[in-house]
């Protein structure tokens, strides 16, 4: 297998855990703020952090269209908790003042922004996983859940009767950040995702 080069979105938030997870697996890694930076990959991660000062973020580095069009080329993406916000159809709880808060609607799925609390009710939970063999230890903070899941998302793990990972052709979401425990295996899976070549659009 060659090693394929995957994105991370670098504004703001979790993305260096991401960075060594990758390169730990033999990924060739690039941080990607402006999108030219997406030259070339076959995978982006969309990291934890805060999804209303990511998507600020978002339109003043001009990142909407560029990403939405490397999905459109085959690119394959997997947003984590902040990151899993920014790739919904609907996203609710964003405070009054926001308005309507953007997102890239490559997921169709309503997206509950702090659906387990506040901070103070982050929590760990092993969790079972589609597609993995015994649970994975889930770091869940300040996280949201998946309310509405569209035809054709399927769902990976649920938390207490809740979706908290989905997936739906090259698009991933999880709702807990999977770069904050030891286990490297769902980003193992991602790797071998963006390892198959990028059919060009
Ligand atoms: N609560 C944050 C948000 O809505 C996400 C928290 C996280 O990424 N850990 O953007």
């Amino acid at each position: 297998m060659t090693a394929p080069r995957i994105g991370v979105l670098a504004l703001q938030g979790a993305f260096r855990e991401h960075r060594q997870r990758l390169e730990g697996l033999g990924a060739a890694v690039t941080e990607v703020r402006l999108g030219r930076d997406l030259g070339g990959l076959s995978g982006l991660i969309l990291p934890g952090g805060e999804s209303t000062t990511m998507a600020r973020l978002m339109t003043e580095y001009d990142l909407w269209e560029p990403v939405r069009a490397f999905h459109a080329a085959g690119g394959h993406l997997w947003g984590t908790c902040a990151g899993a916000i920014l790739l919904s159809r609907d996203v609710q709880g964003a405070p009054p003042q926001f308005g309507r808060q953007d997102s890239l609607n490559l997921l169709d799925v309503t997206v509950q922004r702090n659906a387990f609390g506040r901070q103070i009710d982050s929590f760990t939970t092993d969790l079972p996983v589609r597609g993995l063999d015994g649970a994975f230890t889930a770091v869940f903070i300040r996280a949201p859940a998946f309310t509405r899941v569209g035809d054709g998302v399927e769902v990976l793990a649920e938390y207490g009767g809740q979706a908290v990972m989905v997936r739906a052709g090259r698009v991933t979401a999880s709702a807990f950040h999977p770069e904050l425990t030891p286990d490297a295996r769902l980003h193992e899976l991602f790797v071998q995702r963006c390892a198959a070549p990028v059919p060009l659009a």
